[in-house]
């Protein structure tokens, strides 16, 4: 949440700021503000989107060649002009933007209060870089000591871009749990909270540890821990193209994600399934495996859609490897004193790789001894470096805020996973094991022919765009994806939506069932079928509408339901990555007939690095 960008060189700061700016909207956009660092410091902040941010400046002085940029996700105070970052000292001697929260700015604000010190805004940050003035005033110290001894009163977690007036030259960068990145360029360095702003310019880049600050200059760059330890930068190279991140023609970064899935399932499989479909490789397990193949239990944790994908993995590994799982929501495990023993596995899935809670989580099953895993996106972020080992997604950049592609590739990971585990471990055989991966391979492909029918979506969606109400109903592999659903819709539509195990129905839902639901059952061909017909008979018995996710060439369900998707056939345990398609492009349609920014939904954003 919120986006952070930076620059210090020889070109047109504004310019890298607000392309960045517009780059890292997806994080944050309740606010946006920028500051151009030099004597005579501007700063230049607004509620709303980037675009009004530029309006706003629109005739005001940009020039310099040094400044910061922030997009807001606020936390801390409501979303208004005061709120919005950068934020600047009460003496006016430092600016400041911050990702993430000062969780005892309370106390701080108090303390400093006492000695005189007035606030604007109702946010956490400015209680920091007040802080942070009055040690540099009161030490008569350097700018990088007040910043070092501030943080260590700090408690809380910041991604921080800071600059003071008296050194007017640099740029002070400091993380403590929310994420910051490097640019290294010719004689020039851009700061970022993700990659995304900083991939037009250069490809290398330094990921900041926590507890890191950095000081950077035009003349070069000092890594130093908050006690001061000198650190020796890393330089990482960037696997990443320009056109990852733009919208590619589609109107939305929803729908281009949506129909990129084809492609980015390959990605997940390239370098890991064997000509022949002989075999899996994950690279990324190699040096695990055993200790993952002899778990005792996993554990898998992630938030909203992750958590989602995590389901679909409980079936998975307790079909294909016979191990137990539980699904846990990162936020409630880390906060419930859970048992972990040395022989658990613990699998961390996060798109972003930066989920506060699912970092806080991964930290604690660490200290407890087992084994930890992730399955992420962003290649470098935060919990693949926490981490033991673990497996990226390579779904390529989500900028959409309602995630898609994300959960068809960690979907792919985990069947991945678990195919090669139960190979290893003889619950499947052989013959078993690459009819899996041939079906697996199969699946873009199906994945084509659903995106192929995408009129049949939108007539769904100009149908039940008015509806007020949706619920989801599933069974085994798809009762995840009926939650999945339920969020997509919810999230960018705002329609009421409940996502159901299909039996559980009757134990309440079914009050809520009259001639103006629509009802989204997903209704393939497996063990359930006969079961999940029976729930489609009891829906229609209260009147309700049934649209049904059915396999194609089904009959039965076709004579009862309101209206059918057809998706192609598949193995049992594949059927959530095709199922879920119909169901992202209905929301996605419903979406943007009822007027609402798909790509960037009320009250969400992208990457929650807060708790
Ligand atoms: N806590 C800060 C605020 O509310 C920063 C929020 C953010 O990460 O955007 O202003």
């Amino acid at each position: 949440m919120c986006g952070i960008v930076g620059y210090i060189g020889p070109r047109d700061a504004y310019a890298v700021l607000i392309n960045g700016l517009k780059r890292l909207e997806y994080r944050g956009y309740d606010s946006a503000g920028i500051a151009l660092v030099n004597s005579k410091t501007r700063i230049y902040k607004c509620r709303g989107k980037v675009s009004d941010l530029e309006k706003y400046i629109t005739g005001n002085d940009v020039s310099g060649n040094i400044g910061m940029g922030h997009t807001r996700w606020a936390t801390h105070g409501e979303p208004n002009d005061i709120n919005a970052h950068p934020h600047k000292s009460f003496h006016g001697k430092f600016v400041l933007i911050h990702n993430g929260i000062i969780e005892n700015y309370a106390r701080l604000k108090e303390t400093l209060s006492e000695t005189g010190i007035k606030f604007q805004s109702e946010t956490d940050s400015e209680v920091l870089v007040n802080l942070i003035e009055h040690i540099y005033e009161q030490g008569n110290t350097s700018a990088e000591i007040a910043v070092r001894l501030a943080l260590s009163k700090v408690i809380g977690a910041y991604g921080l871009v800071i600059a003071c007036i008296d050194e007017p030259d640099k740029l002070i960068a400091a993380r403590k749990g929310s994420p910051l990145v490097i640019g290294v360029g010719n004689n020039e360095y851009f700061l970022a909270s993700d990659a995304t702003p900083i991939i037009e310019y250069t490809k290398s880049v330094i990921y900041l540890n926590d507890d890191d600050v950095a000081i950077i200059s035009k003349e070069g760059l000092v890594l130093k821990t908050l006690k001061n330890d000198p650190q020796t930068p890393r330089i990482h190279q960037l696997d990443l193209g320009i056109g990852e991140i733009d919208k590619g023609g589609y109107k939305h970064f929803m729908l281009k994600e949506i129909f990129e899935q084809p492609r980015s399932i390959l990605d997940t499989f390239r370098g890991r399934v064997g000509a022949d479909f002989n075999e899996l490789h994950l690279g990324g397990l190699y040096n695990v495996i055993d200790r993952l193949v002899k778990a005792r239990r996993i554990i898998i944790i992630g938030c909203g859609t992750s958590w989602h994908a995590g389901l679909v993995g409980e079936y998975l590994f307790e079909d294909l490897a016979r191990i137990s799982v539980e699904v846990e929501y990162a936020s409630e495990f880390r906060y419930r004193h859970p048992i972990i023993e040395p022989d658990d596995v613990v699998i961390a899935i996060s798109q972003s790789g930066e989920t506060a809670d699912t970092l806080a989580a991964v930290k604690l099953a660490k200290e407890c001894g087992a084994l930890v895993l992730g399955i992420c996106n962003v290649v470098g972020s935060s919990i693949p470096r926490e981490t033991d080992a673990g497996v990226y997604t390579h779904a390529g950049p989500e900028i959409g805020v309602a995630s898609t592609k994300a959960f068809t590739a960690q979907v792919t990971v985990l069947a991945m996973m678990a195919i090669l585990i139960g190979r290893k471990n003889n619950t499947l055989t052989d013959v078993q094991y690459r009819s899996y991966i041939k079906s697996l391979t199969e699946v873009p492909g199906k994945i084509e022919q659903i995106l192929a029918q995408d009129d049949k979506y939108k007539n769904i969606a100009s149908l039940y765009k008015l509806a007020n109400n949706f619920l989801y109903l599933g069974r085994g592999y798809l009762f995840p994806v009926a939650l999945e659903g339920a969020l997509k819709l919810k999230e960018i539509s705002y329609i009421h939506a409940e996502g159901y195990p299909a039996a559980e129905m009757k134990h309440g839902p079914i009050a809520l069932i009259d001639h103006k639901m629509p009802v989204v059952v997903l209704a393939t061909k497996d063990s359930s079928y006969e079961k999940i017909i029976s729930n489609i008979q009891e829906v229609k018995a209260r009147n309700g509408i049934v649209i049904a996710v059915v396999n194609e060439g089904e009959t039965t369900i076709k004579n009862m339901a309101d209206h059918v998707l057809e998706i192609p056939v598949t193995d049992n345990i594949f059927s959530p990555l095709l199922a879920v398609i119909p169901l992202q492009l209905v929301s996605y349609h419903i979406a943007v007939m009822r007027g609402c920014n798909v790509d960037q939904p009320r009250n969400l954003a992208k990457s929650v690095t807060v708790e």
